[in-house]
């Protein structure tokens, strides 16, 4: 056994919106070698873990149980005794409910260093997308945080009498199920019935849904609703604030699903765009980029041309590992297909001389050569993808243009768990490749007929459409162009 020992970081990842993750979480998740979670930690933020970090579901079991919580105890302690950095993630916050305090204890005794990081409750969060304030000077002035999970005497243990007494925001949370009967304990100990109360499912997830209603209510309201855990449910006059103050309901993107195949170094702008307009996103890299050696020798070239973003990187990093910057490119014409091609460069002090009005390979080729006028004396090297397109090479060649075509970085087919996409409003696609590989991951267990497939640019399209997807082009080849669209659609459906 390694006489280093490991650590264990006990973090609470919030209720669910990936925003609402601290930064000493993410920078201690970005670091860890081994990641042990619960069922209450979203989606969106397990997509954002890295690849290479392991990642250990507790939260069921092969038979769809929880994995008991010895259990959980052994792991953590197994895994620190290896000498890793191991981060124990939790919904919500660790010790509201959440049996942080029994692991750490466990820990304590085993004499396993460990630190505490707090998350946001969901008791607070999901009131809060909920435009419910969990107080106010106008109507209490205290706050109650309960569970509405029966001892192990099948009996719930509330005091009734003592929160009616107290008149304060009560949130419950574990209590779908035993709602009826708080609220019955609720009335008999003397609060009206008519009180303020409401339900937030899925608090602060794209798919949150809120009930406002009645505290008598709220058990019909459930039922009606087939309102699944987890729920909280508030009970105070604070819910009737929600009326005006729900501002996320209001978001463009409510309640729209939407699957980011891009890249994981590159899909972070699309999904955190979308996110802000309260869409619910799910991360499922398709390609990753691989730099490729290349020989850099630029002396006899006039135009440098780059494809992509990525291309701009590859090249630059061989320009800087060669001891050479950007005065390599004094005195030679810069094309990029786009905008972040064009951002890219900027990066590194250089502005582009040329970008074609649409931003692909086609309109880069011919608007290439015949607004700059390029003729078979200009010499024009492409920095691009291995496999890259064959129709700006064509367009090049028609016009008799002299080239060389650096692959400079290659496309790597991520082979992904199957998922089901039917679950998703849309799936975006910002590459051919990245339509393939997805295509390559689910085979034929998908009905590509179901799947609406937002695509950066026509090519992009046509390899959807060779699968029978329903196609959506944006308007421009950008990410925010891709956006734009999605909300045009999302509101014309
Ligand atoms: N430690 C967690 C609570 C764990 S107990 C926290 O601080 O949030 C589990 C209960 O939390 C669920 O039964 C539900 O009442 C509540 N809960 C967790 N995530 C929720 C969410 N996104 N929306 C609403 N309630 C949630």
């Amino acid at each position: 056994m390694p006489d280093k020992k490991g650590k264990v970081y006990l973090v609470g990842a919030g209720p669910g919106d990936e925003g609402l993750l601290t930064i000493k979480a993410s920078e201690v998740i970005s670091r860890a070698d081994v990641i042990v979670y619960d069922r209450l930690v979203s989606d969106s933020i397990l997509s954002k873990i890295p690849d290479h970090i392991e990642k250990i579901n507790v939260g069921k079991s092969a038979g769809n149980h929880p994995v008991p919580q010895q259990e959980i105890n052994r792991i953590l302690a197994e895994k620190a005794l290896e000498g890793k950095t191991v981060v124990r993630l939790k919904g919500g916050d660790p010790f509201v409910f959440g049996r942080g305090g029994e692991e750490l204890e466990f820990l304590y005794e085993k004499s396993i260093p460990f630190e505490a990081i707090p998350g946001i409750t969901s008791a607070l969060g999901a009131a809060a997308y909920a435009g419910i304030p969990a107080t106010h000077r106008d109507y209490c002035s205290s706050l109650h945080i309960i569970t509405g999970h029966s001892g192990k005497n099948g009996k719930l243990n509330i005091d009734y009498a003592s929160f009616v007494k107290l008149n304060g925001t009560l949130i419950f949370m574990m209590a779908v199920s035993t709602f009826s009967q708080i609220a019955n304990g609720l009335i008999k100990a003397g609060m009206n019935p008519e009180t303020e109360a409401a339900v937030v499912e899925n608090g602060t997830r794209s798919y949150q849904r809120t009930f406002l209603s009645k505290l008598c209510e709220i058990p019909k309201v459930i039922a009606a609703n087939h309102v699944q855990s987890p729920a909280i449910i508030i009970v105070g006059k604070v819910c009737s604030l929600s009326e005006r103050l729900d501002w996320f309901s209001r978001l463009p993107l409510k309640g729209c699903r939407i699957l980011v195949t891009g890249p994981k170094t590159t899909s972070g702008k699309l999904a955190s765009g979308l996110g802000e307009l309260g869409a619910h996103i799910v991360e499922y890299p398709c390609i990753r980029t691989e730099p490729l050696d290349f020989r850099l020798d630029i002396r006899e070239y006039n135009w440098l041309i780059f494809t992509s973003a990525v291309g701009v990187a590859a090249f630059f990093n061989k320009l800087y590992e060669s001891k050479l910057d950007s005065r390599a490119l004094c005195h030679k014409k810069v094309a990029a297909v786009g905008p972040q091609t064009a951002e890219e460069l900027l990066k590194h002090g250089i502005y582009a001389d040329f970008v074609p009005s649409i931003f692909d390979s086609r309109h880069l080729g011919e608007e290439l050569i015949k607004r700059n006028k390029i003729t078979s004396k200009d010499k024009i090297i492409l920095f691009r993808a291995k496999d890259g397109t064959q129709e700006l090479i064509d367009i090049l060649e028609n016009n008799h243009i002299s080239y060389t075509d650096v692959p400079v970085y290659k496309t790597v087919y991520i082979k992904n768990e199957k998922i089901d996409v039917e679950q998703f409003n849309y799936v975006t696609f910002t590459s051919e490749s990245c339509v393939k590989s997805f295509a390559g991951s689910l085979a034929d267990t998908v009905d590509y007929s179901k799947v609406h497939a937002i695509c950066i640019g026509e090519s992009t399209a046509k390899a959807a459409k060779a699968y029978g997807m329903n196609t959506i082009v944006s308007d421009m080849a950008t990410i925010p162009s891709m956006v734009a669209k999605i909300t045009e659609v999302y509101h014309a459906n």
